[in-house]
Order: structure tokens, then C-alpha cells, then sequence
């Protein structure tokens, strides 16, 4: 039987449209700082976006845009001038950073309390120990998903394919805070294939197009796929297409429940970005 297909986008645009209701019911007004350094066309049409997204829902945005040359103390000095101001709620530094600038520092430079992106290390930390924390806005969005499709996780097996600090790991902890069983694996994972037929869930975050075979997928499963992979499209000469780290024609026969790209995990990283913001403008730091 086919798999349920998880739409993203709407359950996106439900969210959306319930914190637009709350903001103009609380009068609240969250602002939202966010901060490009360089020219990386990629990063410009995100920090576009969530900044549209951001006004739409009536938040105040500011978008702030550094030359591609900015040494890390201008960016410290940006950043310490953001977390003094009280109409900035919520900062967030899109990645990559150029080479001169150690990301680190500048994440560990934001007041941990308008960290919407959840990439502090003490929202980190306090996630792993499962206090309240701003929690990184894609692997929230995974578990809306997720539980878009089973609201009873507990007990179920979870793989969560990739280990990066913003998906991979952060996934892990809230499956793991939900009572599943979780297993994280990675490049050095010795047969995949035999992890993923063994998952309840499977979340796949490694970046690479259809890596994840529909073989591989425990019948009935839920299959979460994170992964943006930008190809050549083969039906338009000359045009590219996105795709996910999962093959979507192979692992939709198999799963039960399987979001797309685009329009699965991709408008949830948005959506879950605002809530963040608004928790932080409303004082609540609750978890997902
Ligand atoms: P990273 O490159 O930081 O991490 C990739 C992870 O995948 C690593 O842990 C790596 O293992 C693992 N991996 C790589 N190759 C293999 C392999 N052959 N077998 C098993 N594991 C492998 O990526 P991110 O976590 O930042 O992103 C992952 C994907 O998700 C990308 O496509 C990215 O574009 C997408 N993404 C999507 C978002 C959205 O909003 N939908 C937001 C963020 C990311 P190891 O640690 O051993 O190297």
C-alpha cells in the first residue's frame, strides 16, 4: 500500500496561521534579527524567506548584511549590539560563515535566550538533559512530522541517519526524550541497510540524493526526510531539482507514512523558527 504522504507545507501553514492568531490576540510584538555575512546564494534566499515569513505572521524582522570580508570581531560587536537591544527577541546567524569567522565563537556570542536557532551550547546542553531549551527549528519540525503520523512514539525503534550538532543529534534527544529506542548512524555505520529494515522511524539528515533505498524501509515505517540535495533535473535539460536523501518513488510503496522534498521538512525549519521567536518574545520556553 501506498504511504501516507506527511505534508510539511500545510501543517507549516497551520502553525503559521495559529501564531498570527496569538500575536494579534497578545498584541505581542517579536522581532526577529537575522544575520548574513557574504554573498552565498543560497543563504540569501533563505534569510529572504525567513524574514518574509517573519513579517507575514506579524513579527517585526531586520535582516542584517555583512560584506563577504567582515572579521569576526565586527560580526561579535553586530551580534553583542543585538543582544542589548530589547525589540530584538530572537537572533539568528545563517550558515556557513566565511572561513575567517569561527562559527562557534559567534553561536556561543548570542544571549542564549534569543538563540532562536537552538545552536547555543547551553540550549544544547540543556536539551540533552531535557530541561526547557529554544530546541534547533529542523529537528523540532521532524517531530511535528512525526507525530503528524503516530502521536504514541514510545517504544518505537528510531535511526536517525546523520550526527551533525543541528540535525542529526538534536533529532536523536527529542525521539529519545518521546521513549523511543534510538540509534544514530553515520559514515562509520557498518550495514545501514539492516539498521533502517529494523526502524519504526526513520529520520535520514546526510545530504545525499536517494541514498536511502526503498529496500531498506521496514514496512509500515515512518520515514522523515531532512535531506536538500539540489540535481539535474533529467525530464528538463538544463534545469536542476531538489531532492531528498531518501529514494521518495521506492520508500513510498514501503512506509507508511513518508514526507516529500520539497514540502516536507523544509517549511517546517521556518515555521519552527518563528515559534521559537515568539516563545522568546512571550518569556516560554517550552519544548516541542
Ligand atoms: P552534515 O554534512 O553536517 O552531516 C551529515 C551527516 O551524514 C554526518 O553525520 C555524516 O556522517 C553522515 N553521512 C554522510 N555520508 C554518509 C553515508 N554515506 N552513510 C551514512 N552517513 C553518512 O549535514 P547536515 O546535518 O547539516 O544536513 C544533512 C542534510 O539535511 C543536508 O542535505 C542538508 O541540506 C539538509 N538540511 C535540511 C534542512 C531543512 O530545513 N530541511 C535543514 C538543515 C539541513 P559522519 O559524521 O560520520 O561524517
Amino acid at each position: 500500500m501506498a504511504a501516507r504522504i506527511i505534508d510539511g507545507a500545510a501543517v507549516a501553514k497551520k502553525l503559521r496561521q495559529k501564531m498570527a492568531e496569538q500575536i494579534a490576540a497578545q498584541r505581542l510584538t517579536p522581532g526577529l534579527a537575522v544575520v548574513l555575512v557574504g554573498e552565498n546564494p543560497a543563504s540569501q534566499v533563505y534569510v529572504r524567506n525567513k524574514g518574509r515569513a517573519a513579517e507575514e505572521i506579524g513579527m517585526k524582522s531586520w535582516t542584517h548584511t555583512l560584506a563577504a570580508e567582515t572579521t569576526q570581531a565586527q560580526l561579535l560587536d553586530l551580534i553583542a549590539k543585538l543582544n542589548r537591544d530589547p525589540a530584538v527577541h530572537g537572533i539568528l546567524v545563517q550558515l556557513p560563515l566565511p572561513k575567517q569567522i569561527d562559527a562557534q565563537a559567534v553561536i556561543a556570542a548570542i544571549d542564549p535566550a534569543k538563540d532562536v536557532d537552538g545552536f547555543h551550547p547551553i540550549n544544547a546542553g540543556k536539551l540533552s538533559l531535557g530541561l526547557p531549551a529554544f530546541v534547533p527549528c529542523t529537528p523540532q519540525g521532524c517531530m511535528i512530522l512525526i507525530r503528524e503520523a503516530e502521536s504514541n512514539l514510545s517504544g518505537l525503534k528510531a535511526l536517525v541517519l546523520g550526527r551533525s550538532n543541528i540535525v542529526g543529534k538534536p533529532v536523536a534527544q527529542l525521539l529519545l526524550q518521546a521513549d523511543c529506542t534510538v540509534t544514530i548512524a553515520h559514515s562509520r555505520t557498518k550495514d545501514l541497510a539492516e539498521e533502517c529494515r529494523a526502524a519504526d522511524i526513520l529520520v535520514a539528515a546526510i545530504g545525499k540524493p536517494d541514498f536511502v533505498k526503498g529496500g531498506w524501509i521496514k514496512p509500515g515505517a515512518i520515514v522523515i526526510d531532512v535531506g536538500i540535495n539540489r540535481i539535474d533535473d533529467p525530464a528538463n535539460p538544463g534545469k536542476t531539482r531538489l531532492i531528498g536523501d531518501v529514494d521518495f518513488a521506492g520508500a513510498s510503496v514501503k512506509a507508511g507514512a513518508i514526507t516529500p522534498v520539497p514540502g516536507g521538512v523544509g517549511p517546517m525549519t521556518i515555521a519552527c523558527l518563528l515559534k521559537n521567536t515568539l516563545q522568546a518574545a512571550s518569556g516560554d520556553m517550552g519544548h516541542a
